[in-house]
């Protein structure tokens, strides 16, 4: 018979008890379930917490045979971390199906989403193109970012001329043997009109509207962008008294019915004649009011015939062919329309001002 030490002889006993004790509980963590949070909470008290079976199976731990404990160990760590795991699991398998069946109630009636409004700016300017479209205009985009060429030498823009001094542009790369070359942010959608000259046939009737950069400080009467609308007709025969019934039926249509136009000398490089249109303050009538400097009248854009050199450079004949351009500000315009006093707030995107236009365009 083994004449053990009393010691040695409980050790083993223990041992071989622990580990059935522990193939108990992994069997038992294995199977757990939980309905709820409540349920998960108990099982946790029950495994994990201080009082809890594997807190006791590690309190017996120190009854181990000394040539038993690394392996008793690592099945305690085992059991440990399957009933942790098991536990987490089951929380997550709850929480997925709470909120799933629970927070959400499909039934119910969504909450409305708020329709946006169009940009004021967005509004005017699809106006205008509708009026012109209406004339038999077209729409064309050219590219915000061109070069000197198409900006400002076609449209009689010497390289040296006073003209371009008006402008302060944004120049994204200077060549300093050719300033043709100048690649930059466009001072004015003129330059669209040469783009579009030059790879179109007569009879052209375009309208380019688009986004223009100017360095200017940013105040309640400037800002370093802005928007234009410009447009160009070109055929045989096109002459002044074209471009004023054009512009007239524009500024009624745009203002009113009792709009008048008048038109002033003005100077642009590639307009010859070129003129400065004003119509009949809309806000006193005409009378003479604040907004007007009691004159009757306000600036709204400026026009003139296309230069015979701008139509030689974009290759058409200019003695076949004569034309009628115009450019405005669409800001200008919606200032008019809607007496915004300050240039800022387009571009802020405040939306209490924003909600306040409402349009179907
Ligand atoms: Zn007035």
């Amino acid at each position: 018979m083994q004449k053990a030490t009393a010691n040695g002889y409980h050790s083993k006993q223990q041992t071989i008890m622990i580990l059935e004790k522990i193939e108990a509980l992994l069997k038992e963590v294995a199977a757990l379930s939980a309905k709820n949070a409540e349920d998960i909470e108990q099982l946790r008290l029950k495994y994990l917490s201080k009082k809890g079976e594997i807190n006791a199976v590690m309190a017996d731990f120190r009854n181990v045979a000394a040539d038993q404990k690394r392996a008793v160990g690592i099945k305690i760590n085992e059991l440990k971390q399957a009933a942790t795991d098991k536990i987490n699991e089951l929380r997550e398998q709850i929480e997925t199906t709470e909120t799933g069946t629970e927070s959400i109630d499909l039934t119910r009636t969504a909450y409305p989403i708020g329709l946006g409004t169009r940009h004021p700016l967005t509004i005017v300017k699809n106006e205008i193109i509708s009026i012109f479209q209406r004339m038999g205009f077209t729409l064309y985009n050219g590219p915000e970012i061109d070069d000197d060429k198409h900006v400002f030498t076609m449209l009689n823009f010497a390289a040296d001329h006073p003209a371009r001094d008006m402008q302060d542009t944004f120049f994204i790369s200077q060549n300093k043997d050719d300033v043709t070359k100048n690649v930059l942010l466009r001072s004015h959608t003129s330059g669209d009109e040469a783009h579009y000259m030059e790879t179109h046939e007569p009879p052209i009737r375009v309208l380019c509207p688009g986004r223009v950069y100017r360095n200017e400080a940013i105040s309640a009467r400037a800002h370093c962008f802005f928007h234009q609308v410009e447009g160009l007709y070109v055929d045989k025969n096109v002459s002044f008294t074209d471009l004023k019934q054009v512009l007239l039926t524009f500024a009624r249509e745009m203002f009113g019915p009792d709009t008048k136009i008048r038109l002033r000398p003005s100077y642009f490089p590639f307009t010859e004649p070129s003129a400065e249109m004003d119509i009949s303050c809309n806000i006193c009538g005409g009378k003479g009011c604040g907004f007007c400097k009691h004159t009757g009248w306000v600036e709204i854009l400026g026009c003139g015939m296309v230069d015979p050199h701008d139509l030689e450079a974009c290759g058409i004949d200019p003695e076949v062919y004569t034309g009628y351009a115009f450019g405005m500000g669409v800001e200008r315009i919606t200032n008019l329309k809607y007496r915004v006093n300050d240039l800022r707030l387009f571009s802020e995107n405040d939306t209490r001002f924003l909600e306040q236009f409402q349009s179907a365009y």
